[in-house]
């Protein structure tokens, strides 16, 4: 069972390090982390780091997650989502009890079916599930009011920005592994246009080409 101390004491340094948004700390707390993870590092699940999820990959910081996703309902109109990199399916499910459909998408297929049965396990049947290289973002669905990017590619794809509504937030990590990457907020404004803001200085593992 979640440690309701722990989680509480999780949402305090949330809130420590800028996290406002109610509805996303109130999501973060109640959401059952120690079933994203395996066993043997639930004891670490209520703390604020990333850990591994096995296939190189992590499960991200829930500094991180709540940043993204609090960045990402300042679009204010989110009906469609979409997610790049389901991992664990942990980001994932704080966005589905937050928006109503949420498209993710995951290149390596062991993780991807472990955490559909995972969200499904969980009630969570607002998500879509789709096995590709997020590359290519997921066009039969577009246009999406939020994208919202788990790994890093070394520069924003294309097709993430095709596929981003008018009005609509790209949320994206952008660097080389082990080196600069900085969080971007990216609003397309019109049709031709978007704006860039950078939020934050991170660390994420990179968007890889290809399925596995
Ligand atoms: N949101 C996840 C973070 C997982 S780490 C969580 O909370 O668990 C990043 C994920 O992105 C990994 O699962 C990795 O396999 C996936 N990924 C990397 N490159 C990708 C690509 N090109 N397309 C889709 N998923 C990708």
């Amino acid at each position: 069972m979640a440690s309701k101390h722990s989680s509480e004491r999780l949402i305090q340094q949330l809130q420590h390090q800028g996290i406002n948004n109610a509805m996303v700390l109130e999501v973060l707390r109640t959401t059952p982390r120690h079933l994203f993870i395996d066993e043997a590092l639930s004891s670490h699940a209520y703390t604020n780091h990333a850990l591994p999820i096995g296939y190189g990959q992590t499960i991200s910081q829930p500094y991180i997650v709540a940043r993204m996703t609090e960045a990402l309902l300042e679009q204010g109109n989110l009906d469609k989502v979409l997610e790049i990199g389901t991992g664990c399916g942990y980001q994932t499910a704080i966005l589905a009890q937050l928006v109503p459909q949420v498209y993710s998408v995951e290149r390596i297929k062991n993780l991807l079916t472990k955490a559909h049965d995972r969200l499904t396990s969980l009630g969570l049947d607002n998500i879509h599930f789709h096995y590709s290289d997020g590359h290519w973002g997921w066009a039969e669905n577009a246009p999406y009011q939020g994208i919202i990017v788990t790994a890093a590619p070394a520069s924003v794809p294309e097709a993430l920005l095709e596929q981003l509504a008018v009005g609509g937030y790209l949320i994206i990590p952008v660097g080389a592994q082990n080196s600069y990457q900085v969080l971007l907020k990216i609003i397309r404004t019109r049709r031709n246009h978007y704006e860039q803001y950078t939020l934050d200085e991170v660390s994420f593992v990179p968007l890889c080409q290809g399925i596995s």
